[in-house]
């Protein structure tokens, strides 16, 4: 089968319903605030949070890494149902395929040949197989749940690149931003994976250039998928815990569900969360009760001078375009 055209811009152009899930996915690079995002878009009526499910195959259907509901995934009947009504059960060879097909198809130096369609031949034919599996876990996510839209935060844009190709899948893409600085501290900190067998291991950790380079990366490769036609939007970490309830009404909108939406589980500066079925991100996906939405600015003075000089310096005209660097957005 031949790679299929782009997905038409306009999200409500071709309509959604039970044989074409609609997915609100959250890009952007890891420590930009997408797992709390996620959580607290996750308790809008009708939208379920399903996680990082680029991560299912290998660290929960492999390795049975907890879901975030505190179970392992082999024992979260959530995740057995969708596994049955997707796939007549979980099965380790789907997940050892899916590692193999993303290797394949859905790495970060793809995106070139994925934008411009040059997947032919085998690419495009393990491209097809690739997305028609998350098609079908999509499917029965939203089946399972009853969600109008489900979240994958995946974050990675090789994989929304992929996605946008399959005309089945009703694509709705958060494009989630945070000051380059931040994340650049962020990603020099030591944080505990609860997940892991033995808890104790630990989050990979970036040198601030290191952290920068792929900020740029990650930022330009979203900012071209919403050049292609795919639906996107631009979310600032700052503005979403500056006003929580504002950033949720429009991406309801945003993910065609327009208000008003009760949004009791929200107030000016928390969230009260209940339990979860995610997948693999932050370890704040365990979180359940009231959380404080509070913007992290331990940057602004725990990142030694001149990492933050070199880390401004790399990311000046992004940070310059996102309007980082106004007075006001300090
Ligand atoms: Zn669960």
């Amino acid at each position: 089968m031949s790679i299929t055209p782009a997905a038409p811009a306009a999200p409500t152009a071709v309509g959604s319903g039970p044989d074409r899930p609609r997915v609100l996915f959250i890009g952007g690079l890891g420590r930009s605030g997408t797992t709390v995002v996620e959580r607290v878009l996750g308790e809008v009526p009708g939208v379920c949070s399903a996680g990082e499910l680029v991560h299912l195959w290998h660290r929960a259907v492999l390795s049975d890494e907890r879901c975030g509901c505190g179970r392992p995934f082999s024992r979260c009947p959530f995740w057995q149902a969708v596994g049955t009504r997707a796939f007549g059960g979980w099965d380790r060879a789907l997940a050892e395929r899916m590692e193999t097909l993303r290797a394949r198809v859905d790495r970060t130096r793809f995106i070139p040949r994925l934008a411009l369609r040059g997947g032919r031949g085998r690419a495009g034919k393990d491209l097809d197989e690739y997305v028609g599996v998350y098609r079908r876990l999509y499917r029965a996510i939203a089946e399972e749940s009853g969600a109008a839209v489900v979240i994958d935060s995946s974050k990675h844009s090789s994989l929304a690149f992929c996605l946008r190709t399959d005309p089945g899948i009703d694509l709705r893409v958060v494009h989630a931003v945070r000051d380059s600085r931040g994340v650049a501290y962020s990603w020099t900190k030591e944080v505990r994976r609860p997940e892991s067998a033995a808890g104790t291991d630990l989050m990979t950790r970036y040198s601030p250039v290191r952290s920068a380079l792929l900020w740029l990366g990650h930022n330009a490769s979203l900012a071209l998928l919403g050049r292609l036609g795919t639906p996107t939007r631009l979310l600032r970490y700052e503005d979403f815990v500056a006003d929580p309830a504002r950033s949720v009404r429009e991406l309801a909108v945003f993910a065609g569900r327009p208000g008003p939406q009760p949004l009791d589980f929200l107030d000016a500066h928390a969230v009260t969360l209940g339990a979860s079925h995610t997948v693999a991100g932050n370890p704040m996906r365990f979180t359940v009760g009231e959380v404080t939405l509070r913007r992290d600015d331990a940057w602004r003075t725990a990142l030694p001078r001149g990492q933050r000089r070199l880390t401004t310096l790399l990311t000046l005209p992004l940070l310059a375009a996102y309007g980082y660097l106004h007075r006001s957005a300090r």
